[in-house]
């Protein structure tokens, strides 16, 4: 494991926050927006290319804009909006960019290098209100929503790294899993799915981004109306709605038949199958009488389980399920139909892993 600091004399914009931010615009809105300040629509797609394709840091970089214009655009808006912190890699490959946003907040992304592509888990808020028991990000509470444009910014990062360091590889796959509650910031993680799956940004197919949530029915509900062909996961980790409310506060608003009935209705709208995230906690949910529950809650869903046996957080002291009784867990799913693996923990030494991000430099 290393963390690199980053000796940066770059300040963070704090006049961001005014400005028109270029990473907030799809595709359209560009270039309406190029022509509501005088320009001819085909800026817009001048101006997308240059942040997508050639990943430019800087308007001044835009050559093919007027030198007027680039001036223009340099006062009144900008690329940038967030200052790397620190990036630390893990012994897997894993990197965590730790990011200061325009009015000093910080949250965290990772990058996860599989051998079948790139990953990038991004935040969609400044820590989270979800008040999850297991997970560090909610600890702090919620401190403000991301906008569209500083998801788009993360992952744009994370991209031009891999083009200086990784000889341009792609980042094939994106999950809004990092911290924050992406239902309850939704049109602002629309915004970003959209942007991020334009054929003029970052390309990156509607298959290939995830969208996870602990369980907000109505924006399920929504997410199925408007028909997109992302992939939907559910935070379960429980079986009953007593253990699921002790672990999960919103299960009390929204208990597990009616997350499950949304989760029906988003299949049969969408064509889609579902993914269910199950934490294995220690003594809480982690037995086979649990699987066979499990089994039978999901017999008529189509789905795929994964199974995260719990991430340590030190304000926490839950234990993890000893790897015997993962196997046994697993495997008593799999005997009774249930398509489901266990997921391959990444970045466990940076505190990058599931629950682990927080909005404040990592603690491990
Ligand atoms: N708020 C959304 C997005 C966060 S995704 C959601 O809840 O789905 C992060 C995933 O990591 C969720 O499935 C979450 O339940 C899980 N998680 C949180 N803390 C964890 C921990 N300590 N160990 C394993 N998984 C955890």
């Amino acid at each position: 494991m290393e963390t690199i600091k980053l000796i940066d004399d770059k300040q963070t914009d704090s006049d961001a926050g005014k400005r028109v931010h270029l990473l907030q615009l799809k595709y359209d809105e560009m270039e309406k927006w190029v022509q509501s300040i005088g320009q001819p629509k085909f800026r817009g797609k001048q101006i997308f290319t240059w942040l997508y394709q050639d990943r430019v840091n800087n308007i001044a970089d835009m050559t093919n804009l007027p030198q007027k214009f680039r001036e223009q655009l340099a006062e009144i808006a900008t690329i940038d909006t967030m200052r790397e912190v620190t990036r630390q890699v893990s012994t897997d490959g894993t990197i965590k960019w730790l990011w200061e946003l325009y009015d000093g907040s910080t949250i965290e992304t990772v990058l996860m290098r599989h051998d079948y592509g790139n990953s990038v888990c991004v935040s969609t808020q400044v820590g989270c209100r979800m008040g999850c028991t297991f997970c560090a990000s909610t600890l702090g509470g919620l401190v403000r929503n991301l906008t569209g444009g500083e998801v788009v910014e993360q992952l744009l990062n994370v991209q031009r790294f891999l083009d200086q360091e990784a000889k341009g590889e792609r980042v094939s796959s994106v999950v809004l899993m990092g911290s924050g509650e992406p239902m309850e910031n939704y049109d602002e993680s629309m915004r970003f799915i959209d942007i991020a799956n334009d054929q003029n940004g970052l390309k990156i197919g509607a298959r290939h981004i995830t969208i996870s949530t602990s369980g907000l029915v109505p924006a399920i509900k929504r997410l199925a109306d408007e028909k997109r062909q992302i992939t939907l996961a559910i935070s379960l980790h429980a079986t009953r709605d007593e253990i699921r409310s002790a672990l999960m506060p919103i299960n009390r608003r929204w208990g597990i038949a009616e997350l499950l009935d949304a989760c029906r209705y988003y299949i049969a709208e969408t064509g889609r199958r579902v993914s269910f995230e199950y934490a294995l906690v220690g003594g809480k949910n982690d037995d086979l009488a649990h699987a066979r529950e499990l089994a039978d809650l999901l017999a008529n869903i189509d789905c795929h389980v994964n199974l995260i046996p719990v991430n340590y957080v030190p304000e926490r002291n839950y234990t993890r399920t000893p790897k015997d009784q993962i196997r046994a867990f697993v495997n008593e799913l799999n005997r009774l139909g249930v398509n489901a693996t266990v997921r391959r923990e990444k970045g466990h030494d940076i505190a990058a892993a599931c629950g682990q991000l927080r909005a404040e430099q990592g603690k491990i």
